[in-house]
């Protein structure tokens, strides 16, 4: 069924509900002026029809609850239901978040804060930094918010040459454009041939007017470069401060404390790595962790904890950047995460990493023969493969990928990293079972067989889809709604 039926569906009169006849006379708050004359043009539907169009279109979805989703860049897809739970508490979920702190309606408040500032303990203490702001809406913002604490620790130092973000080019595409908002110039530190920053043209490039590196780790190619305390060594020499993009912390958080190898500023994504999924569209969190040297000025609002064991939120900081958004941040997400890291314990977390590790390199050494590589190493929670072999025969990266929704899989990301070419990078995160990466593996390479044999049987694809191949530009330019 789509769009149009259900309009085709309506008869006038046919309606949803059966309400008794009105017995008042009708009266409308809304002033005279602004109601319409003639009446919508909507479906006259019953309620059956309804529950059945919309029931039929969720099917039409590709989701984790149905499929594999082995989206790369996106860290954990499957977010345990129990957390979900907790974030619907309506203890939580009925907070108006203007009721006052302490006194009044006090009470009412205390728990939430009390939860951001526990989740900032823990991620503190999981990353190995001094402090926390839990605001930042998105991993992006998260990015701004930290390359504005870099700016104002430069500036409070009176050390106004520092105008130059040095970005990897293995990084996230986040980066530079964070590092521009915030008035820096970004210039491009190469990867070297085993997929690790170039240190040789990191120390050409270093110098007095260094602000400081944004590393990616680990990096778009799923690896953890193992020079990174190296790296954060020669930039803080140069007067520089280390960001730390940690937006897919799954295969690595409780093994490895970024703070403690020399990273002064970090980010993670909340909703990739910590209960939320990403992709959805939803909200997100992109808290911020710092150190020491940052602290002073970190955004406001700060939840602190009194001596008697209250809770209360700071204003008055005189170093602060200010605000970077309303209020406290995604709540439900912060409260998503802390249930999380609460149910897991430390040695959840870790488990959490090994199997994510496990399985991405599971995948990238089944699949391995039938694609090209850019590094044959261990990947962490995400391997990056290389459709080049089948792109001389004119079936490339989309090609694979489309056939795979025939065979059931929601494709990987394509065509990223920007330095691999014909780029699938595959996540399959750890709450997948062996049986399910071997459907998917033997899959993919009946795929590439047939694309050998029979390459016009790949093109065709997706053949069980609503729609076949849109046109992506028109589609994000001229989008039709309505006659899907
Ligand atoms: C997803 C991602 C980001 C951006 O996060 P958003 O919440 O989409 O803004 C930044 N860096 C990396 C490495 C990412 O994977």
């Amino acid at each position: 069924m789509n769009m149009k039926l259900i309009f085709d569906r309506g008869q006038t009169g046919r309606r949803g509900s059966s309400l008794p006849a009105m017995d008042v006379p009708a009266k409308t708050a809304v002033p005279e002026r602004f109601c319409r004359k003639t009446p919508a043009e909507l479906p006259e539907v019953s309620e059956q029809d309804v529950i059945r169009h919309y029931t039929l279109l969720s099917r039409k979805n590709m989701g984790v609850d149905t499929n594999f989703y082995p989206l790369g860049s996106c860290t954990m897809k499957y977010n345990p239901k129990l957390n979900e739970r907790a974030a619907e508490l309506p203890g939580f979920t009925d907070l108006h978040p203007l009721l006052p702190q302490l006194r009044l309606g006090g009470a009412l408040t205390q728990g939430a804060l009390e939860v951001i500032y526990e989740t900032q303990r823990l991620l503190c203490e999981l990353l190995g930094f001094a402090d926390c702001t839990m605001q930042p809406l998105a991993g992006a913002h998260g990015e701004l918010t930290g390359v504005m604490l870099i700016a104002a620790y430069h500036k409070a130092r009176g050390d106004q040459a520092r105008k130059v973000m040095l970005i990897p080019d293995a990084a996230h595409g986040t980066n530079p454009a964070s590092a521009m908002v915030s008035g820096f110039t970004t210039q491009t530190i190469a990867t070297d041939a085993a997929g690790n920053v170039d240190i040789a043209d990191l120390k050409k490039h270093l110098g007095p007017d260094t602000a400081g590196l944004m590393l990616t780790c680990p990096n778009t190619l799923g690896l953890f470069d193992p020079q990174v305390e190296e790296i954060c060594r020669l930039v803080h020499a140069a007067g520089g401060l280390n960001y730390c993009d940690g937006a897919n912390q799954n295969a690595v958080m409780g093994r490895v404390g970024p703070g403690l190898l020399g990273f002064d500023v970090m980010h993670v994504n909340l909703h990739k790595s910590f209960s939320t999924p990403h992709g959805g569209g939803g909200p997100g969190a992109g808290p911020v962790m710092v150190g020491e040297c940052l602290v002073p000025y970190l955004p406001v609002s700060r939840v602190e904890k009194r001596d008697d064991g209250t809770y209360t939120l700071r204003y008055n900081c005189r170093d602060s950047i200010g605000y970077i958004a309303p209020f406290y941040g995604n709540f439900g997400i912060i409260l998503r995460a802390y249930a999380y890291m609460l149910t897991l314990g430390r040695e959840g977390l870790k488990r959490v990493g090994e199997n994510a590790v496990l399985n991405a390199n599971y995948l990238r050494v089944k699949l391995a023969p039938y694609f090209a590589q850019k590094v044959d190493r261990p990947c962490m929670h995400e391997c990056v493969l290389s459709a080049t072999p089948q792109a001389k025969k004119g079936v490339h990266a989309l090609d694979l990928a489309k056939a795979l929704i025939d065979r059931g899989f929601h494709p990987p990301t394509m065509y990223f990293p920007l330095i691999v070419p014909e780029a699938l990078m595959i996540e399959p995160t750890e709450t997948e079972s062996r049986e399910t990466l071997d459907e998917f593996i033997n899959a993919l390479i009946e795929i590439v067989k047939l694309a050998e044999t029979d390459p016009e049987a790949v093109l065709a694809c997706p053949l069980t889809t609503p729609v076949r191949r849109l046109d992506e530009t028109q589609a994000a330019r001229h989008p039709d709604l309505a006659s899907v």
